[in-house]
């Protein structure tokens, strides 16, 4: 039988934790892989993601000794683009998380009663994202429950020796090579780890000469202004201004990577099911 990790004392017939291949949902897998053995692991595949996070998968299915069950989306990216008449999605309409994560998932899930583990930590309570509306699924945040924070979450993957998956080293989050929450010092790196998905994503950048509108990932600048060498220095420039901030204490040192990489004032934050 599980222990109780939830805020509700209902018995639930399955356990779920999705995946992201982020470092949060990442250490939780490892954190309540003894507690919860009959837990079910899962991966919503967008089929965009990258090849960092497929072999961080691989180490972490090692280190829980269980398969992480992948759920596809019914239909490619490229297919939803289309019918959302090439408007790509943004921080507010956010298609693509119901379309290649949430539907899968749902459907994964059915009708049981599921209690659903996310990993959002204990110094990140502003957080908000996916809690499924279907009655059925019950969300638990067990860090949260034992207030554990972000030196915790690093402790966990440090000392089980499976670390950070590859692409931390210039990125911050999880999710689909083109996420829109990405940050402009992401996306150079981007260009710079993968070219090829640099273009692929800008491919999908369209200006509508009949309503004057342009749909690009970044607002208010295209993919190919970000890949202008003078702006990729700028960009870099802030960026390097920004860690020694953070290096001379002006940003918190346990702040989460995300706000370290942050190059907007108002970060908008991540999807739960994404980006953890
Ligand atoms: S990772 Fe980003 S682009 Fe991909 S589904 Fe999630 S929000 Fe959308």
């Amino acid at each position: 039988m599980a222990e109780s990790h939830c805020t509700t004392q209902k018995m639930y017939k399955r356990h779920i934790l999705s995946l992201s291949g982020g470092k949060d949902s990442t250490a939780l897998a490892l954190y309540m892989r003894d507690k919860v053995p009959e837990m079910e692991y899962v991966f919503c595949d967008t089929g965009e993601e990258l090849q960092e996070t497929y072999a961080y998968l691989e180490r972490i299915e090692a280190h829980l000794g269980k398969p992480i069950i992948r759920l596809n989306p019914e239909r490619p990216f490229k297919h939803y683009l289309d019918v959302y008449r090439g408007v790509l999605p943004d921080p507010r309409t956010r298609w693509c998380t119901r379309m290649l994560k949430l539907k899968p998932f749902e459907k994964y899930v059915g009708d049981d009663p599921v209690s659903l583990y996310v990993g959002i930590r204990a110094d990140e309570p502003h957080r908000t994202g996916y809690v499924s509306t279907k009655p059925n699924i019950t969300t638990c945040f067990p860090f949260v429950k034992v207030g554990m924070r972000y030196k915790d979450i690093m402790r966990i993957l440090r000392d089980s020796g499976l670390g950070l998956p590859d692409y931390y080293k210039w990125r911050s989050r999880s999710g689909c090579y083109f996420c829109f929450f990405q940050q402009r010092r992401e996306w150079v790196g981007l260009l710079e780890n993968h070219k090829e998905l640099f273009e692929k994503a800008a491919a999908f950048e369209k200006f509508d000469p009949e309503t004057g509108e342009s749909f690009t990932w970044v607002q208010g600048e295209s993919l190919s202004d970000i890949a202008d060498p003078k702006r990729i220095t700028e960009i870099k420039k802030k960026h390097t201004e920004r860690m020694i901030r953070a290096s001379q204490g002006s940003i918190d040192p346990d702040a989460p990577l995300l706000d370290v990489f942050s190059d907007d004032d108002e970060d908008q934050g991540g999807c739960l099911i994404c980006h953890l």
